[in-house]
């Protein structure tokens, strides 16, 4: 009995998680360009590696995000979880933005600022064009349905290209962040 238990246990262990796991680095060359950016933008050196899960399928990746089956990819403590990399149109542009994500953590920035200034560094809205959602600094993204959340994002990015030209990242830091890093500046 305690046999058949043990097999059953690891039964249900291969089949829920058939995840791969990996680590992605901002040494990597495919994300020079980013790195670059995201350098420029908050004016100091950009460094770090985490932990990159690909899902092996949308369930899986909801069982391990917690987020909606939508969701193409998210980003926990130093850990990026991705769906199935089939499901992923651009892979290097999408863990570029979670890499983003999880490098401007350390700043504790409102969410919508965090990422307008992530699309901001991917591009990925560039030639784009979504519902404009108004007042985004007010409104809560987590339980926003696909469509809602796209034109969320891209909300983002628009308000935060124009804050960005009128004011330097280190400004809205220390105006806008909770808790800031003593060294930055
Ligand atoms: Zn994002």
């Amino acid at each position: 009995m305690k046999s058949l238990a043990l097999v059953a246990f690891l039964f249900f262990g291969m089949t829920v998680f058939c995840f791969t796991s990996t680590f992605v680095s901002w040494e990597m060359p495919e994300l020079e360009e980013y790195k670059g950016l995201l350098e420029r933008l908050v004016g100091k050196p950009v460094t770090g590696t985490y932990r990159l899960i690909i899902a092996s399928s949308t369930g899986e990746f909801m069982e391990l995000s917690g987020l909606g089956y939508w969701f193409i990819a998210a980003a926990e403590d130093s850990t990026i979880f991705v769906q199935p990399l089939s499901l992923v149109p651009n892979v290097t542009q999408t863990v570029a933005h979670e890499m983003c994500h999880l490098f401007l953590r350390q700043y504790r920035l409102p969410y919508w600022l965090e990422e307008g200034i992530v699309c901001c560094v991917t591009g990925e809205w560039i030639g784009r064009k979504e519902l404009i959602l108004d007042r985004v600094e007010s409104l809560d993204y987590s339980g926003m349905d696909f469509m809602t959340y796209r034109s969320y994002s891209f909300s983002c990015w628009v308000e935060v290209s124009k804050i960005l030209r009128e004011r330097t990242f280190g400004e809205l830091v220390v105006a806008l962040g909770e808790g800031v890093d003593e060294q930055v500046e």
